[in-house]
């Protein structure tokens, strides 16, 4: 099994002993980083494998490889065999693991290591790309019983793709493999499918330490957020693909209800620049369904076999799922994969807001609609449905008219001409645009409109709980509501689609409070 280890960037040995203390029960190993301590405490290294009590790397690291060592490579050779010297003959009393970098010379250190049973982890850093991987993994090792590391910055998720494609072959070699950065999350969460020996975490929550590696999640975010110690080859993924995709709940609603359903899988967010390398990726690692979130809503149809009449009726999908691998008979023709899809936020948004309202239908009622993007197109498509009447609003004005007039409903820009309409559309507001979203947490997506109090006022924004224009109705005396229920609705459709199983609803107060949190 992959093992987990926690990197140490503190100053001194006793704050290094304390995040240890702290994470122990979630980590199975500790990697010193030696570049990170004041002067003084270099005295004290030797000593630490003992005090730490877990098997520990020692490592050295330099600038240019992402460390903080700056004095020349004599000294930095003198530290590592001040770390390695007077071995005792009780192993776990010696570093385990020694990280030396793949340009480093020092047979003499390196065969003294060996005689006391350290191993040589031989390390490459590409903070640029991820280079010729294969090459590099197979090139590292000096001798059998090395383990090769490679640590590269995929800048996308088709450079993510070569490192799973990579991994495979090089399957029988024992290595660390790590994706850095905004693209790499997954092959830290996935790290036994891709063949790792282990995935490092750091602390995340003190900002006095300096961070370790790019992208670096905590010991306990990896264990009981993506289910770390759950995940073997077997374990079916799933996942969100949108972009930046800074704020999603999903994973931990999805990775919650498997953990307490006991079902084999993990759901882990895919940041995508690019729509099809997603797909290509989710193809390679066999993802079985996913969430499809901004600004992939209306993208993504055009790659779907079949789409349900919720996706037709409002022009975007926000859930796709595959039946399997289609197959063909001619050889040498591509296996593409089949994807279907559905929309979960129509079905998400109406239970929510009749819920609010207590009533069946929005017969009578004038709405206005802020936005006309992908979340929109869902709204509006189900209050046209429930026979309510809107204006609809946007930046962008003619996307506000090419929506309306699927309807016939009135449309216009978020400008002052809007105003004098919405005094008769105002029975009911629903802002859809991400503005106020966090971490943008001050921006108002139409100041210009003072409530005047008899609005019921709905953001689909759900972090934070209130945004700056919610706040503004809730001071004028309007009901408010924000999205985090219809978040959770919608994910209970969504999961229902995708995994062909019922949510377990007694889950639901739970998740809704751990949320909130
Ligand atoms: P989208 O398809 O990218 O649509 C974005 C919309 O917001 C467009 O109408 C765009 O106007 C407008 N917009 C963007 N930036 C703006 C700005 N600075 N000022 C004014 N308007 C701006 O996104 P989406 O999928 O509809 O999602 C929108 C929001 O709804 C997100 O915050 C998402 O998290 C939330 N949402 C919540 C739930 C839930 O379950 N609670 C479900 C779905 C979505 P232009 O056309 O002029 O660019």
């Amino acid at each position: 099994m992959s093992k987990i280890c926690l990197c140490l960037t503190a100053k001194t040995i006793s704050r290094n002993l304390e995040l240890i203390e702290k994470y122990r029960k979630y980590i199975d190993m500790a990697e010193l980083r030696v570049d990170c301590l004041e002067p003084d405490e270099n005295f004290y290294i030797r000593h630490f494998p003992q005090q730490a009590g877990i098997p520990v790397i020692l490592t050295i690291r330099r600038k240019q490889d992402g460390g903080f060592f700056l004095s020349g490579e004599g000294s930095r050779v003198a530290l590592l065999s001040r770390g390695l010297a007077f071995a005792e003959a009780d192993k776990r009393f010696n570093f385990a693991y020694v990280d030396l970098e793949e340009d480093l010379e020092v047979p003499g250190l390196e065969e003294a290591v060996r005689t006391f049973g350290t191993r040589i982890i031989r390390s490459y850093h590409n903070f640029d790309g991820i280079g010729k991987i294969t090459e590099k993994v197979k090139a590292l090792r000096r001798i059998g019983d090395e383990i090769a590391k490679v640590a590269v910055m995929p800048q996308n998720l088709n450079d993510v793709l070569a490192i799973y494609r990579s991994s495979r072959e090089t399957r029988e070699m024992e290595k660390i493999v790590v994706g850095m950065g905004t693209y790499g999350l997954n092959t830290r969460v996935l790290s036994e499918k891709l063949g790792s020996f282990l995935s490092y975490t750091s602390e995340t929550e003190d900002p006095e330490l300096p961070s370790s590696a790019p992208g670096q999640i905590n010991p306990v975010e990896l264990v009981e957020k993506y289910r770390f110690r759950d995940i073997n080859a077997a374990t079916n993924i799933y996942g969100v693909v949108g972009f930046p995709l800074t704020t999603t709940f999903s994973p931990k609603i999805y990775n919650t209800v498997f953990s307490r359903e006991k079902i084999d899988a993990v759901y882990i967010p895919f940041p995508a620049r690019n729509l099809n390398y997603f797909l290509e990726l989710a193809e390679d690692l066999n993802i079985m369904g996913a969430a499809v979130t901004i600004p992939y809503k209306e993208e993504i149809i055009e790659h779907l076999s079949s789409v349900s009449n919720s996706v037709q009726v409002a022009g975007a999908c926000n859930t796709i799922k595959t039946p399997g691998k289609l197959t063909r008979s001619l050889p040498g023709e591509t296996v593409s994969r089949v994807w279907n899809g559905t929309n979960t936020d129509t079905l998400g948004f109406t239970e929510s807001l009749l819920r609010f309202l207590d009533r069946k239908n929005l017969r009578s009622q004038k709405i206005t609609i802020i936005g006309a993007g992908g979340a929109a197109r869902a709204v509006v498509s189900e209050i046209f449905r429930l026979k309510g009447k809107c204006l609809i609003l946007n930046r962008n004005a003619v996307r506000a008219r090419e929506l309306a007039m699927n309807y016939g409903y009135a449309w216009g820009g978020l400008d002052s001409q809007a105003l004098d309409s919405m005094e008769r559309y105002s029975d009911i507001i629903i802002q859809t645009t991400p503005v106020g979203n966090s971490p943008d947490t001050d921006d108002d997506p139409f100041e210009l409109y003072h409530f005047n109090g008899h609005e019921t006022v709905m953001d689909l924004i759900y972090n934070p709980p209130q945004t700056v224009f919610l706040k503004r109705a809730m001071a004028a005396g309007c009901r408010v509501l924000n999205g985090m229920d219809m978040l959770l609705r919608q994910a209970q459709h969504q999961y229902e689609y995708i995994l062909g199983r019922d949510f377990p609803e007694q889950l639901i107060p739970a998740l809704l409070g751990s949320l909130q949190k």
